[in-house]
């Protein structure tokens, strides 16, 4: 009777961190509903942490699992305290370096899960919750989860040295040497994967450091502007090496949680992929996009017939407009100025002129980051508008301005086939009868080339930090009057 009782507990328990895991994701889709969200994704892993705990006392007759709640309290401390501090400091312009360093350490952990199941089988307590899984599913789990847990592993912390600027890409992996090296690996992943099948524990070893060694090859040769991509594919490979090692463990849990962490970084890859104009395989296989490692080979010369204004001018022009359109870039978010963002806006909404926000998906440092830090300013959502509704936009358009955004608004996109960015959707700023760029210099964006937009004879370019122009706009505004006179 206890036995029953105690396992309807064990499976509630887990039932219940599956939902609200999936209502936490679902939740995560609308800005209003994300914070609410992210708890009950967080209530849900602390649920998991209980019920694990709960399987521990439950197995206390084995040896191993003696201690287990133990370890599972201080792993729990050391990690959870460990994950609040990073959250707390870490700047939302370091966001992409922290998320690619939470994948790398889920994919580290299936790895280790994998590891300690394949080497010492006799120890781990199999006190499965998915009914008894056939050894060979166990086996190719192992497998999976050795595999992908170790190319996250080494590709998430690849990808978070290119963020930081530790690691440029090495110039012979620009070269098509690196589909040899790749190739290579995966075959050598392949014996190792066929000897761990047979038993073999130089099997585990070769597919350990060859799957570890590919992580990194195709990781390194992507550069520039395919980075998002590859960091919510990663995410997506953390959540599958997760699933692979709910199999090996027997948890319900890990198999769904992962499966969606699985699915839903797929998704996202996908978006982020249409919003490039990369094709998944490319991404897969680090092909294509190691095109993209030369940058700065196009159009990296001096700049020529650049017009620039003073925050007065920007303001006289910014007041008669009807229609304005604000690009938020990285420097936005750099210069946290999306509070005075929102005061200027106000100030043109006084006005009776019409503002959006154009939004494009990879604008910032990590996928949604526009969304993010205009909700942070209170800006209405449904204000902000996605590339492909607000491009016809723009010939309607009498003003746009550029804030701190780079890549996002380089017609080289559309025009020159020899520059990294060819073939990435753009927003169409130029088609605007006026465009103001506010950046601090003529410095390059994230993929370190030129932009043809600022030599247009309908840009001017601002200089300034993004917060201080807008400021100073502000005062301009404010000392014109609603009614434009001063
Ligand atoms: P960019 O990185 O292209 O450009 C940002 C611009 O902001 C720079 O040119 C810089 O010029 C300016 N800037 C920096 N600090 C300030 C400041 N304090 N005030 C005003 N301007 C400032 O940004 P975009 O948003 O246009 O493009 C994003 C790029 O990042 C794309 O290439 C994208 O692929 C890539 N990326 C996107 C990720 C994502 O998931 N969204 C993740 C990783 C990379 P200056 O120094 O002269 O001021």
């Amino acid at each position: 009777m206890f036995i029953a009782i105690s396992d309807i507990l064990k499976y509630s328990i887990d039932l219940v961190s599956v939902l609200l895991l999936a209502l936490g994701i679902k939740g995560l889709s609308k800005v209003r509903s994300a914070r609410a969200a992210n708890r009950l994704a967080a209530i849900a892993m602390a649920l998991a942490v209980l019920g694990l705990l709960f399987n521990s006392f439950l197995s206390s007759g084995i040896s191993i699992f003696k201690e287990a709640w133990l370890w599972i309290l201080l792993g729990t401390a050391v990690g959870g305290s460990l994950g609040i501090g990073i959250a707390k400091r870490v700047p939302m312009t370091s966001m992409p370096e922290t998320v690619a360093l939470f994948n790398g350490c889920g994919g580290m952990s299936s790895l280790l899960v994998a590891l300690a199941y394949a080497l010492f089988p006799d120890q781990i307590v199999n006190n499965s919750s998915v009914g008894q899984v056939n050894e060979l599913v166990k086996q190719g789990s192992i497998v999976i989860s050795v595999f992908v847990g170790a190319i996250t592993f080494t590709g998430s912390v690849v990808a978070m040295a290119k963020l930081q600027g530790w690691l440029s890409t090495p110039k012979w992996i620009q070269s098509r040497i690196r589909h040899f090296i790749n190739i290579s690996l995966s075959v050598i992943a392949l014996i190792g994967a066929i000897g761990l099948l047979t038993s073999s524990e130089n099997g585990l070893w070769t597919l350990v450091v060859s799957s570890s060694l590919l992580g990194i090859g195709v990781t390194l040769s992507i550069g520039g502007a395919d980075m998002p991509v590859v960091i919510s594919l990663l995410n997506s490979y953390s959540g599958v090496a997760a699933a692979a090692a709910g199999f090996v463990v027997g948890s319900q849990l890990l198999v769904v949680a992962g499966a969606m962490v699985g699915a839903a970084g797929l998704i996202l890859t996908q978006v982020m992929c249409k919003g490039m104009n990369r094709s998944l395989i490319s991404v897969l296989f680090g092909g294509a996009l190691g095109t993209n490692a030369s940058l700065g080979a196009s159009g990296s010369g001096e700049y020529s017939n650049i017009t620039s204004c003073s925050a007065e001018e920007c303001a006289l022009t910014l007041e008669a407009a009807e229609r304005v359109v604000i690009v938020p870039g990285y420097g936005l978010a750099v210069a946290q100025a999306q509070h005075t963002l929102r005061e200027v806006t106000k100030a043109l909404e006084i006005r009776g002129i019409d503002v959006t926000y154009a939004i494009h998906p990879v604008a910032g440092r990590m996928p949604g980051h526009m969304n993010v830090l205009l909700a942070e300013a209170d800006v209405p959502y449904e204000q902000l508008k996605e590339m492909d509704a607000i491009n016809p936009e723009f010939p309607a358009t009498d003003v746009v301005l550029v804030l701190g955004a780079n890549d996002v608004v380089n017609p080289q996109a559309k025009n020159d086939q020899t520059s990294p960015l060819y073939g990435m959707p753009v927003l169409d700023v130029q088609e605007a009868r006026t465009v103001f760029v506010i950046k601090r210099g003529m410095s390059a964006g994230y993929s370190g080339i030129k932009n043809d937009l600022f030599e247009l004879e309908n840009t001017s370019m601002v200089f300034g930090d993004a917060k201080k122009v807008l400021g100073d706009l502000l005062v301009e505004l404010k000392e014109l009057g609603i009614d434009g006179k001063r």
